[in-house]
């Protein structure tokens, strides 16, 4: 394979397209609280992807660009750090409200460039909303401690301090809730941001951006350059960013990684998955099969917490698949704002590639039960279009078995029970989620000790953690040691500061070239 990591954006035009070109408009940046066009005249092309065609170009930054919104983020940066507790909360709840109040339009544009149904918009929504609330109460957050009288009349205690200008690079698939995980929290422990989106889907970031402004945050404060891996690179080099967020496919968050720890900077890193859901043969099989075409097709694959593979007792697979079979007969797939169930593939590309492991499967011996290919959908003719699909008897050597697939294929491998299955789990790449299905208290809590992955589900398909826990995998689901969100979200964009103090008395006089003791 070529190195993904070395590749720019092929999809990328070099044209100079204006808002005024074709009917198409030309997404700007967002830095110093204003859309800004930038020196860099490339773009590339933003799809509806249940129409199959162009709907506007995006900007793609330069180095200088990035400097441009680095600067503007640094300049905010000494009065947003010295802004109180009070007022940043305030702002908070301003934005909390705001969001709150127009989440359809920010539901709108996600199914118009995402695809995703608006439900699962509105989802996606709702559970970055959570983390705003969470950012809501920082200033309980970031209380310090304090030890009176450590030593005699001596105190230490600790202060927690922003770390700085952020970066953060997101990923497609989830264009509101991913930079959502991380900038209310940044912004409301006195950083200021600079955002580079998925150029697949970069409208969400300038409509938040706005919506911020709205809000009162101070302009500069957060910022956003839209580009490729020449954006990217820009910020994992620039002396003026203090840390890195990433969340994107595993290559990619090992370089992020890799290179912004060379340049001094704090790094979390969210890599790719692929996540398995064990069924012991005393669960309950309806409740599973929802589960499982929840967990499956939900927002057509594409989440990182999707479900890809079933590790079915073998004892209960035949009757399993077929529930689920019969489940799948009733979904809807199409266009994003007609109610339907799923949604359409983000590119015709990823589309094509996900079809590929249909292919492949019946090439490794396992059996396509269900073919996407097959399906009706209610849209465009030219919309990337890809119908859930089924295989079963899936061998674990199998490309459709070791790869993130990132798509609507659910794939069932047959286990003798338990200890094949948590064996099946814990020698996988990914740790990002899983979960098991069963009645047994006790194999449950087996498991939840024993599996070798960051977030657990007991009959939950999709454990993806509230705000006020934190979101992480493990392996090579996470480079870098801070999950997202919660309390390892406060500890990341912050730096702890410890203070030992002693209020001047006449006995504290004397020389003494020991290292300090208590006395
Ligand atoms: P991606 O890795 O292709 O892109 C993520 C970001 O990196 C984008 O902003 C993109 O512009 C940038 N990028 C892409 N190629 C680059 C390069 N060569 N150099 C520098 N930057 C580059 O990921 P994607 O396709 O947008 O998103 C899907 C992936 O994200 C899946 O693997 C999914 O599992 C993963 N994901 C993980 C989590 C998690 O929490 N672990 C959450 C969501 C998505």
């Amino acid at each position: 394979d070529a190195d993904p990591t070395a590749a720019t954006n092929t999809d990328t035009d070099t044209g100079t397209e204006t808002a005024a070109e074709g009917g198409v408009t030309t997404l700007d940046h967002w830095i110093d609280g204003a859309l800004v066009e930038g020196e860099s005249s490339r773009t590339s092309p933003v799809y509806d992807p249940a129409k199959g065609a162009v709907q506007k170009h995006v900007r793609m930054a330069s180095a200088a660009d990035v400097d441009a919104a680095v600067a503007a983020a640094s300049a905010a940066l000494p009065a947003w750090a010295d802004t109180s507790l009070a007022r940043r909360q305030a702002v908070m709840f301003a934005f909390r409200e705001l969001l709150n109040a127009r989440s359809g339009e920010l539901a709108e544009i996600l199914t118009s460039e995402h695809g995703k149904v608006l439900s699962d918009a509105a989802g996606e929504i709702a559970r970055g909303l959570e983390v705003v609330e969470f950012a809501c109460g920082i200033a309980q957050l970031v209380k310090g401690d304090y030890s009176e009288n450590a030593s005699t009349g001596v105190d230490v205690y600790t202060l927690r301090q922003p770390v700085g200008v952020v970066g953060i690079i997101s990923p497609f698939n989830f264009p509101a809730m991913v930079p959502l995980w991380f900038f209310p929290i940044a912004i409301a422990c006195g950083n200021t941001v600079v955002l580079k989106p998925s150029e697949k889907d970069p409208s969400a970031a300038n409509w938040m951006a706005a919506l911020l402004k709205e809000a009162g945050l101070p302009d500069g404060v957060f910022n956003v350059v839209h580009g490729d891996k020449e954006a990217v690179d820009a910020v994992l080099e620039h002396p003026g960013i203090s840390s890195i967020s990433f969340v994107g496919s595993t290559p990619i968050a090992q370089y992020i990684y890799e290179t912004a720890s060379r340049n001094g900077k704090r790094v979390q890193a969210l890599g790719g998955a692929k996540n398995h859901m064990l069924v012991l043969p005393d669960a309950d099989l309806d409740l599973v099969a929802d589960s499982a075409v929840n967990a499956g097709f939900g927002s057509a694959g594409e989440r990182c917490m999707a479900i890809s593979v079933v590790l079915a007792s073998e004892s209960i697979a035949d009757e399993l698949v077929a529930k689920v079979k019969e489940r799948m007969a009733g979904l809807r797939t199409g266009d994003g704002r007609r109610a339907c169930d799923m949604g359409p593939l983000i590119t015709k590309v990823h589309r094509d590639k996900v079809a590929g492991y249909i292919d492949i499967a019946a090439t490794d011996g396992a059996t396509v039960v269900v073919d996407g290919r097959d399906g009706e959908f209610d849209g465009d003719a030219d919309g990337f279009w890809l119908g859930p699909t089924l295989i079963d008897n899936v061998p674990t050597t199998s490309a459709v078995y070791t790869d993130e697939i990132f798509g609507p294929v659910l794939s069932v491998v047959r286990v003798s029970g338990y200890e094949e299955g948590l064996d099946i789990i814990n020698r996988g790449r990914y740790g990002n989620g899983t979960a098991i299905f069963t009645n047994d208290g006790g194999a449950a809590r087996r498991f939840q000790r024993e599996v070798q992955v960051g977030m657990v589900g007991v009959n939950v398909p999709i454990p993806v953690p509230v705000a006020y826990h934190s979101f992480g995998g493990w392996k090579s689901s996470l480079f870098g040691d801070a999950k997202a969100y919660g309390p390892a979200g406060v500890a990341f964009f912050t730096r702890e500061k410890a203070i030992t103090s002693r209020w001047l008395d006449p006995s504290h006089g004397g020389i003494n070239l020991g290292f300090p003791q208590h006395t």
